[in-house]
């Protein structure tokens, strides 16, 4: 018998052993052309990670998304330079503050940064002083969480290779987070619109607060028929505004038509998180769901009706039946009903 067990403690070290060593290896890269002008690049095949945009133009490389970890970035950046033959980097364009979007930015130091106004606080409270440490403490104690869960997973299954490429991120953002970081911030910041004419191409940069953070933008490059939404809300939910945020949600309503009005076709949509999806339609009703409730219930506030009135005469089934198999209830209980309640508060403000 223990002969038996020690053949087979031989077997599975001889068969888990070539992948032990590559634990701390580097995740494996991707890239996804969308057009001779445009490229997706993004890392890892388990866990989601973020993809960057990146876009040949007249006037230089523009860059939408940085990442968490330089490393990754440097690597994207190299094969943004290989793919495109150049390496005139003129611009990264930053979704918003959120450090998984904007620790990365150093990589393009040489480029000049865009944002939201609004970004520059959020990203100082996570990436300096008290916020940076608890940022590096968070992600201790997730390599802990996951080192522990290393021991249960069945080897070769896919949560042992989640969990591998976890740790191997994890133990990199540890040790670049407190060596060797300089929080690099964006130094053009625009409150509603900004459009840059980079020749061959237009870039659109709207503000589209509210849903995700104060910061968020989307961007529209109507000659690809590009929108890169940063982290704004996937298909398989009903979207929602955040009644703690204090966007002015009329000027997201209002750049969101811009886009699905626009004469040119969307044919590609980036979702920042690797393994996120938004499908162009689900872009448009979302609009129509948000656009539609917003102006129908500042006509009911105008003539003196109640929010009661308002949750009775809007309902998912009859007038949104696109959302009905969607995600509505969550820990915020109904999100259609909250989404009323939040945006009552905000006409009712102005
Ligand atoms: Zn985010």
């Amino acid at each position: 018998m223990r002969s038996i067990i020690k053949i087979a403690a031989f077997i599975l070290l001889i068969y888990v052993m070539p992948i032990l060593p590559q634990a701390e290896s580097e995740l494996p890269l991707h890239h996804k052309r969308l057009s001779e002008r445009a490229l997706v690049v993004w890392t890892g095949d388990y866990m989601q990670t973020i993809a960057t945009v990146a876009l040949a133009t007249d006037k230089g490389i523009v860059v939408i998304e940085a990442s968490l970890i330089r490393k990754n970035d440097a690597r994207i950046r190299r094969v943004i330079e290989k793919e495109f033959g150049r390496n005139d980097f003129k611009y990264l364009i930053n979704t918003h503050y959120h450090h998984d979007h904007t620790a990365g930015n150093q990589i393009y130091s040489d480029a000049t940064i865009i944002a939201h106004k609004n970004l520059l606080a959020g990203m100082k409270e996570e990436l300096t002083g008290e916020g940076l440490v608890k940022l590096v403490d968070k992600f201790k104690h997730m390599l802990k969480e996951m080192e522990e869960a290393q021991e249960h997973v069945e080897p070769q299954s896919r949560d042992y290779y989640l969990v591998k490429e976890r740790i191997s991120s994890l133990k990199i953002v540890i040790e670049e987070l407190q060596s060797g970081f300089v929080p690099t911030y964006p130094s053009i910041l625009f409150e509603k619109n900004l459009t840059l004419d980079m020749g061959n191409m237009t870039l659109q940069l709207y503000s589209f607060g509210g849903m995700h953070t104060d910061s968020d933008i989307v961007i529209f490059v109507p000659e690809e028929g590009l929108v890169a939404v940063g982290d704004l809300p996937p298909d398989q939910w009903l979207p929602y505004i955040r009644k703690e945020l204090t966007s002015d949600f009329s000027v997201t309503l209002e750049n969101w038509g811009r886009i699905v009005e626009s004469k040119w076709d969307i044919k590609h949509l980036n979702m920042a998180h690797s393994n996120m999806h938004l499908s162009v339609e689900t872009f448009k009703e979302q609009y129509r769901y948000l656009h539609t409730l917003w102006e129908g219930l500042s006509e009911m506030h105008r003539q003196g009706l109640k929010i009661e009135d308002a949750k009775k005469k809007y309902t998912i089934e009859n007038d949104f039946p696109y959302f009905k198999d969607r995600i509505v209830q969550t820990s915020k209980g109904n999100i259609h009903e909250y989404n009323i309640e939040a945006i009552w508060e905000r006409i009712s403000k102005k």
